[in-house]
């Protein structure tokens, strides 16, 4: 097959397009024809090496993938060849304490599909039957593969972790992210008020669109500023950070008393310091959150085709491009998801 993979660390020009080993379907696996697949920012980590693959070089990255089955192994039951599916992303070993207790996000051999595995940036992907789901006939290819990743962990955060709810208040950070775009549609759906920040003025109409109320430039405008006015000195209940560094301090000081700030990912620096005083004298909560579960992607699988969730799609470019996609998601100029299309 063909796929975009790299064999050394570096940034997009590291990214070949050429021939690769075709996937090998195990017993319980089946290889699905990738119709699309969308970009995310752990493929930045896996490609620069500050996360190596663990199975080592050459690479192919891509989490999010919808398309086709090709190949059943030999004990798949209750699937098809030709079947329309997205794959949800996250392996578990199904036998640990936190497997065993349903929490199969932590479980101790975690992996992810395009990080462990090879992923979707190829026409074949193999993945474990067990993590196949159908992708109904009203949800297109492209919208499929904007959902296993960046929707579910934006659901899981933002209803599993810091239980969001009519009402409340929700700081969003990177409303021109896939997961960012996601929170804020998520926040609308539970009846929750959002606020966001962007990069450019030039999202600040598309982040309106999906339903943030205040949108702050934060390169121009301090975002604790502009919560603290939006919420009237208040704080914001809950604060959905994938940034990291400053960002990730100063959201915390964004939260009202008794809040929650969701860490899902850390795009810009692993770390950030924390003012223990406002943990503990406001009795806030700073929870951690990857993925979700299969469940969870069903439920949002119901809301998609209810035209109630719509994920964004950016652009989309062939697979050749890869090396073009990625440079256009490294330089931030995507508004929502960004697809390869084999
Ligand atoms: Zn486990």
């Amino acid at each position: 097959m063909r796929a975009a993979f790299f064999k050394e660390h570096g940034g997009a020009e590291k990214i070949l397009y050429d021939d690769y080993r075709d996937p090998a379907p195990g017993p319980d696996d089946v290889v699905v024809r990738v119709r699309a697949c969308a970009l995310n920012h752990v493929d930045m980590l896996l490609l620069d090496g500050r996360f190596p693959p663990p199975e080592g070089l050459p690479h192919v990255n891509g989490c999010e993938v919808a398309g086709t089955i090709e190949t059943l192994g030999a004990g798949v039951k209750g699937l098809g060849r030709g079947r329309r599916v997205i794959i949800f992303p996250g392996f578990a070993c199904g036998g640990c304490e936190y497997c065993v207790r349903g929490e199969r996000t932590v479980c101790v051999k975690y992996g992810y599909l395009g990080a462990h595995k090879d992923g979707g940036y190829a026409e074949l992907v193999r993945a474990p039957a067990a993590n196949i789901l159908p992708l109904p006939e009203a949800i297109a290819f492209e919208a499929g593969a904007a959902l296993p990743l960046a929707m579910l962990t934006a659901w899981h955060a933002l209803v599993a972790r810091a239980g969001l709810g009519p009402g409340q208040t929700v700081l969003v950070q990177a409303a021109g992210s896939g997961v960012g775009s996601a929170a804020i549609q998520i926040a609308r759906l539970v009846g929750a008020r959002v606020i966001t920040t962007v990069g450019s003025d030039d999202k600040v109409e598309f982040a309106r669109a999906l339903g943030a109320e205040r949108v702050v430039n934060y390169r121009t405008q301090d975002f604790v500023d502009a919560v603290r006015t939006w919420t009237d000195k208040r704080g914001v209940d809950v604060v959905v950070e994938h940034i990291g560094g400053e960002t990730f301090e100063k959201s915390v000081y964004a939260l009202t008393r008794l809040g929650t700030l969701v860490t899902i990912g850390s795009h810009d620096t692993h770390w950030g310091r924390l003012d223990l005083r406002h943990v503990y004298s406001k009795n806030l909560r700073v929870v951690g959150t990857n993925l979700g579960s299969i469940l969870e992607l069903r439920t949002i699988l119901d809301y998609v085709t209810a035209g109630r969730l719509e994920p964004v799609i950016d652009r989309a470019f062939p697979l050749k491009d890869a090396r073009a996609a990625v440079q256009y998601v490294l330089d931030r100029k995507n508004k929502g998801k960004v697809l390869l299309i084999p």
